[in-house]
């Protein structure tokens, strides 16, 4: 069967091959950035398959676009961009690519404890800046890790492997979930309330996927019940947080620091924020390395395939449409 799918924007080749091993006709859009709405939907009219990344907005107007349309597979673990039930009520099956990046996740979310605690990137400008006078008792006073405590928000495959990570930091681990989580558990974390994780955490990490349940989870209300030595990390999606009020919280003091990997209105940045010393800003890199990217464009292949080859496949998000 000669299926066309379309690939929005360039993905690892290993991905690809799995594919063309198909006979599959692809349509790559060969660039880092995905081509305008307008010559997307153009495109995959005749496609039987999609593989989209995070930043494409899947709805009800796109799956018009694609008649023939059987599956979207996410280069992601993240679906939020897609609207599922819209797909679900068409039959277009959707799918992700979850455990092949939590590890290079929760590598990047302790780059983010880390960079914010001890203040990395300030030392990093300094030192490149010919304005450093040398060693100094006073320059760049971070705080501690080790055995501070740490809150987990979303205790799923990134926030347990986080949580793991910690242990090496003699850190106790309180974490926040709807549903029992043995994994935490085991490794002697305490489940606690929402209110608890506010006030008691000294490094907070958010790992909740992005739903109408967890927009805005963290406005300024929780922010001002946080401790005002606390640092908020946000590893999972920009909308869990209220931007411009962390970045109120950032200047005015009621938290000591921030370390992002996703914004509200990204690309976009709060400017608020772009200026504060204490917000330490990466460009959605979570998933960055070379080794997982290929990782998630072979399995996001994979999922296509099985979809529609009608196999079985794992990855499903809305069995409802199979
Ligand atoms: P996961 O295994 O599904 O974990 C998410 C956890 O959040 C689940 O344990 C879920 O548990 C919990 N949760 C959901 N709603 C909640 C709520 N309202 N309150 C408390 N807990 C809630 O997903 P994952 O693989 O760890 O990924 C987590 C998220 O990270 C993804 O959804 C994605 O948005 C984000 N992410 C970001 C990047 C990046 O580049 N920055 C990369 C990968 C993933 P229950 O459903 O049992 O409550």
């Amino acid at each position: 069967m000669n299926w066309k799918v379309f690939i929005t924007r360039r993905i690892s080749a290993e991905g690809l091959e799995v594919l063309r091993k198909a006979d599959v006709n692809i349509d790559l859009h060969d660039e880092h950035e995905p081509p305008p709405r307008a010559e997307m939907l153009a495109r995959i009219h005749d496609c039987d398959g999609v593989i989209i990344t995070g930043g494409e907005g899947v709805d009800a107007a796109f799956f018009s676009g694609a008649p023939k349309l059987k599956v979207v597979s996410c280069h992601a673990v993240g679906y939020d961009n897609v609207d599922v039930a819209e797909a679900t009520r068409r039959h277009i099956v959707v799918t992700n690519t979850p455990d092949v990046l939590t590890d290079a996740c929760a590598d990047l979310t302790w780059a983010l404890i880390l960079g914010v605690a001890r203040r990395v990137v300030e030392g990093d400008h300094l030192a490149r800046s010919g304005q450093w006078r040398g060693l100094s008792p006073t320059l760049f006073l971070g705080t501690e890790v080790s055995g501070k405590t740490l809150g987990i928000v979303g205790a799923g495959r990134i926030g347990v492997a986080v949580a793991k990570r910690a242990k090496g930091f003699s850190m106790p681990i309180l974490y926040m979930a709807r549903t029992a989580k043995p994994d935490m558990d085991a490794l002697g974390a305490k489940r606690v309330t929402f209110d608890e994780i506010l006030r008691e955490s000294d490094f907070l990490s958010v790992h909740v996927p992005l739903t109408t349940e967890t927009r805005h989870l963290f406005g300024e209300a929780e922010f001002r019940r946080m401790k005002p030595t606390a640092r908020f990390i946000n590893m999972a999606r920009g909308p869990v947080h209220d931007e411009a009020a962390l970045a109120r919280a950032l200047r005015e003091g009621w938290i000591a620091g921030a370390g992002l990997d996703v914004y509200e209105h990204e690309p976009k940045i709060d400017p608020e924020l772009v200026r504060l010393p204490n917000a330490l800003l990466l460009p959605h890199i979570g998933s960055a390395t070379v080794e997982t990217r290929r990782r998630m464009a072979i399995l996001a292949a994979q999922n296509l395939l099985a979809v529609l080859r009608s196999e079985p496949c794992p990855n499903v998000v809305n069995p409802a449409a199979t």
